[in-house]
């Protein structure tokens, strides 16, 4: 996960790659259990399929179009529940004491307000804090908040997997299940803003979301987009635009749609200066290149003064980490600040990479690390390298796990290809 502007995060869920142990896989089989047995008195989201409508799937537009139109309720009806629930964090209707009794048995009858099930929470000594959270029986993911000064960042995951299939990510060896509704993406941010005692507008514990956890943000557009409406509006975190943070592989088409739709900063994970070594790391490279990706992140910038975007660069020992690949950067990024007319409208953002089990990759020694950022800091660039945090709770970059019910068959193919190499370790 990245920044906007000069906030540096360090942690990040899509390196959740690794495989489930035996207590992940109990863990999120007893909350299968127990879901399974509440379910017959708690009644099920509808983003699960079920009859009654989750509140949590609704920004302000489409509560107050609930209201309006399947309730026959007043406007501002809504905007007291979203309080209740984003303000307050209660989810039971009894308890909304402003509302009216009628309203509130109708609400009962009609809708829930359903949040993700918390499988466990762990806390780091520097103040990281991680949850597992049960998407369904089948899947879990990781949230995870970074507190540092003066923010409190939260790393929120888009979908159970992904499809992407970046090399060097660890979340691609899970494979891909689903895309989270937005009742699961907001879901997190609940839970985690709740734990922390955040008070919107007054006690902020949450000032930053980044979508930098599982999944490709873009390919799951509308339920996202959703989700960051809930994460600005005043009426559910109340943060300001340039502190919720979108990160894409390179989704060309889905950038523009943001621009139009949207209003969030914008994270590009490049990792690569050239179109040949790009499409070796991120596949999607050979369908949007580099030109057409920077294209595209010129118009995200020009659509608004003073607009910077970040991009990411995971430095892999011997890959992407040499002298001429931070120069071929510097000249890129140049390149986009010259076309926005804007100093330091690229930021750089330099990840070590974190190995994980399987992975050919390594991270690259310190003063090769250092020796990149000082090319692109006497070239005048910004560029800070993540720190790592919450390694003692297994929550830094390449250490967490989450649960995917693979419909990719990714999962089994890395799990066969990590044995035969154990295999053939232990003959060696
Ligand atoms: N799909 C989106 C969101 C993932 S964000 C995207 O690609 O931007 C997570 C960031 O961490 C991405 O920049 C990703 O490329 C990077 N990353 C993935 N695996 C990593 C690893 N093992 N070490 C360091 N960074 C990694």
């Amino acid at each position: 996960m990245t920044a906007t502007g000069n906030n540096t995060i360090e942690l990040k869920l899509a390196d959740a790659a690794a495989p489930v142990t035996g207590s992940l896989a109990s863990a999120v089989s007893e909350v299968a259990a127990k879901s399974a047995s509440e379910s017959k008195k708690t009644p099920v989201p509808a983003s699960a399929g079920t009859a009654k409508t989750n509140i949590f799937d609704f920004d302000r537009t489409s509560l107050e179009r609930f209201f309006e139109e399947d309730l026959g309720e007043k406007k501002f009806r809504a905007h007291q529940v979203m309080k209740w629930i984003h303000h307050r964090y209660v989810t039971d209707f009894a308890e909304m004491t402003d509302l009216g009794k009628v309203l509130r048995a109708k609400l009962e009858e009609r809708a829930v307000v359903h949040a993700p099930q918390l499988i466990f929470d762990k806390a780091s000594t520097d103040g990281t804090h991680k949850w597992l959270l049960g998407m369904d029986p089948k899947n879990a993911i990781e949230t995870v908040y970074i507190p540092d000064k003066g923010r409190g960042t939260l790393c929120v995951s888009s979908q159970v997997g992904c499809a992407l299939n970046c090399t060097f990510c660890s979340t691609a060896t899970q494979g891909f299940n689903r895309n989270l509704s937005t009742a699961e993406i907001i879901g997190q941010v609940w839970i985690a803003a709740r734990h922390l005692g955040n008070v919107p507008h007054q006690q902020r514990k949450l000032t930053n979301v980044v979508m930098m956890g599982m999944g490709e943000p873009l390919a799951n557009f509308d339920n996202v987009v959703r989700a960051m409406s809930i994460m600005r509006d005043d009426l559910g975190y109340g943060l300001a635009n340039k502190r919720v943070t979108l990160s894409t592989a390179g989704m060309v088409p889905m950038i523009d749609r943001l621009a139009a739709e949207s209003d969030v900063s914008l994270a590009v994970s490049l990792h690569a200066p050239t179109d040949e070594l790009r499409s070796e790391l991120v596949p999607l490279n050979k369908k949007y290149p580099i030109a057409e990706l920077m294209d595209a992140c010129v118009r995200y910038a020009l659509r608004k003064k003073g607009e910077s975007v970040t991009f990411e660069y995971t430095l892999m020992k011997g890959v992407n980490d040499q002298p001429q690949h931070a120069r071929e950067l510097v000249r890129l990024m140049r390149e986009f600040d010259r076309r926005v007319q804007m100093k330091d409208a690229a930021k750089v953002n330099l990840i070590p990479f974190n190995p994980f089990p399987g992975t050919r990759f390594e991270r690259p020694d310190d003063e090769v690390i250092r020796g990149f950022q000082k090319l692109l800091n006497n070239a005048g660039m910004i560029a800070p390298v993540r720190r790592t945090r919450g390694d003692d709770i297994d929550a830094a970059c390449g250490q967490l796990k989450g649960q995917v019910m693979d419909r990719t068959r990714r999962q089994a193919e890395f799990r066969k290809r990590l044995s035969a190499q154990e295999a053939g370790d232990a003959a060696a």
